[in-house]
């Protein structure tokens, strides 16, 4: 099967696909922004979440800010990029209500993203874990209340 130029300089993927929305092997057609970012998520069909941070400069501080974006991309299965993968994306037609974007290139492994993860989730189960406690209080005083 013949590998098309995306117009963008990228390895092209060595293996071939069936799927109607590649760039490489089907008809879809990249045009726009480019971005490199992290899989955080591949769990989906085809379908992975791409995270990247970026400065933004306030000019009142004087500053750079961190800023995330995280956008879902079309993952097709000649690139089958996997959780923890640095990919190239770029952007193309609306694939689906949240979804115009395509994995175009697979450039390697984040080191420590597991780790990331991990602490991520950590910080998210205490947050979630204070929240709780806090409400558990006032109903087991009053239930106290009553008993008394
Ligand atoms: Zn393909």
């Amino acid at each position: 099967m013949e590998t098309k130029n995306i117009g963008l300089e990228v390895s092209r993927p060595k293996k071939a696909c069936e799927d109607d929305n590649c760039p490489f092997h089907g008809t879809l057609k990249c045009r726009g922004r480019v971005f490199t970012g992290t899989v955080i998520s591949g769990r989906m069909q085809k379908t992975v979440n791409v995270e990247w941070e970026w400065q933004n400069y306030l000019r009142k501080y004087e500053r750079y800010e961190k800023r995330r974006s995280r956008v879902k991309a079309h993952n097709p299965s000649c690139i089958n990029a996997n959780e923890g993968d640095i990919v190239k994306i770029m952007e193309c037609r609306p694939l689906s209500k949240t979804k115009g974007f395509v994995v175009v290139e697979v450039l390697g492994r984040e080191k420590g993203f597991e780790q990331r993860m991990e602490a991520e989730e950590a910080s998210k189960v205490k947050k979630e874990a204070k929240k709780p406690e806090e409400g558990k209080d006032s109903p087991q005083k009053s239930r106290e209340d009553i008993e008394e």
